[in-house]
């Protein structure tokens, strides 16, 4: 009898991808029916995703922590991992400022009478702030508020290291609960081949000819910044990091590239890229907590996208942005980037608090809300990727430090 060969994930999702943008494309004259019938599969898909994200997330960082049995090596891979986190976030924004005001000139200007966009709540740095430390057990969970979890996740876990009679069977049970929350997200993963044909189809569906329209250009510019910036950065860093060949690592980051492209959840794309990194070589202990931080709080293509967005908008009412201003962008794009969810869309609602601080019209996200989907694909897949380089570095220098 023949032998079947097991078609791989990623394969799948590439086909699945493939032909959602074909349906996509064939249903352009009738969206309604890919938003009515299609796109709800999508919406079932990314619920399941949100559902198993914060106890992933949380336990995944308290095994993490407690697997690495030293408060002071959490603390020491902790800071190497927000360092670098944070420096690549920067650069990643001012790639985007740059790109931008080069093609400034190319960017259409659209009306921006009768705007209208709700900005969820004005937010700034210190409310940001107040608002990482929870101050109910549970209203974290209840709100999937990411940040708070990793907090709460942190504290538990340092609890579980200090306390005096430290008993396996206390880590055993995080251990335990970890691994059932990777083997849900798994089973959800599964499903991804269904979820993304039903979540690129009516985006195909009711974007296409629009997109190619008045914001091509917008996007083309995203996109540019976007693969300029892994390209440098995450190329360079794993060469220099961690001695990895940049060409290798692409291929071996394939199926979570492929993924968080057509899922838009950096957290959703966690399973795959824990699976990538630790074939890439990098040490399991860390990658599940560097991984589960960044997918939180290291967003370059989300910063990236801000700094194109806040240039577009700021073009389209008729406004030059000066340095100073560029430079609170900067500072602002890094933080909004740490405060958003690592799921689809929350990008957007960071980028008021871009526009806001530097007193650009936050009802400006409107001329650009339409295709978000097209620049969170983009920007998520730059987000888990910076994720990975981090891992992989971050394990080679404690390797090293070990080998000495
Ligand atoms: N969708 C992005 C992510 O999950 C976040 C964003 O909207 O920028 O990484």
């Amino acid at each position: 009898m023949e032998k079947k060969k097991k078609m791989s994930l990623a394969t799948k999702i590439f086909i699945a991808l493939v032909l959602g943008i074909i349906v996509g494309m064939l249903l352009i004259s009738h969206a309604s029916i890919a938003t009515t019938y299609i796109k709800p599969f999508g919406t079932i898909f990314l619920n399941l995703i949100k559902w198993v994200v914060t106890p992933l997330v949380f336990f995944s960082i308290m095994s993490g922590v407690i697997s690495m049995r030293d408060i002071r090596k959490v603390g020491s891979i902790g800071i190497k991992t927000i360092v670098y986190y944070l420096c690549t976030t920067a650069f990643a924004i001012t790639i985007g400022l740059f790109l931008a005001n080069v093609f400034k000139g190319f960017f259409p200007v659209l009306q921006t009478t009768d705007l209208v966009y709700e900005a969820s709540e004005p937010v700034n740095f210190m409310d940001t702030l107040v608002g990482i430390f929870p101050s109910n057990f549970f209203k974290p969970f209840v709100e999937a508020n990411m940040l708070q979890i990793i907090v709460a996740s942190l504290i538990i876990g340092f609890a579980l290291l200090l306390v005096e009679q430290q008993r396996e069977i206390e880590f055993t049970m995080v251990d335990t609960l970890n691994d059932v929350f990777m083997k849900s997200m798994e089973m959800i993963v599964a499903l991804s081949p269904i979820g993304v044909f039903c979540l690129i189809c009516p985006v195909v569906a009711e974007n296409g000819p629009a997109v190619l329209g008045s914001l091509a250009k917008v996007l083309l510019v995203a996109y540019i910044a976007y693969i300029l910036h892994a390209v440098i950065v995450y190329s360079l860093s794993v060469k220099i990091g961690a001695g990895l060949s940049p060409i290798a690592f692409f291929k071996g980051m394939m199926p979570a590239i492929m993924f968080a492209f057509s899922s838009a959840s950096s957290v959703g794309t966690l399973p795959i890229n824990l699976e990538c990194v630790e074939n890439l070589g990098a040490d399991k202990d860390i990658a599940s907590f560097v991984l589960p931080l960044g997918a939180t709080i290291n967003m370059d293509g989300t910063a990236i996208y801000q700094g194109v967005c806040a240039v577009f908008i700021a073009s389209c009412f008729g406004i030059s942005l000066t340095f100073p201003q560029m430079l609170t962008i900067v500072l602002t794009a890094t933080l909004a980037s740490i405060g958003t969810a690592g799921v689809p869309g929350a990008g957007m609602v960071m980028l008021a608090m871009v526009l806001a601080s530097v007193g650009l019209p936050v009802e400006g996200i409107a001329l650009v809300a339409g295709v978000d989907r097209i620049f969170d694909m983009g920007r998520t897949t730059v987000n888990i990727t910076g994720d990975a380089s981090c891992t992989i570095i971050v394990s080679a220098i404690e390797r090293r430090k070990q080998a000495k």
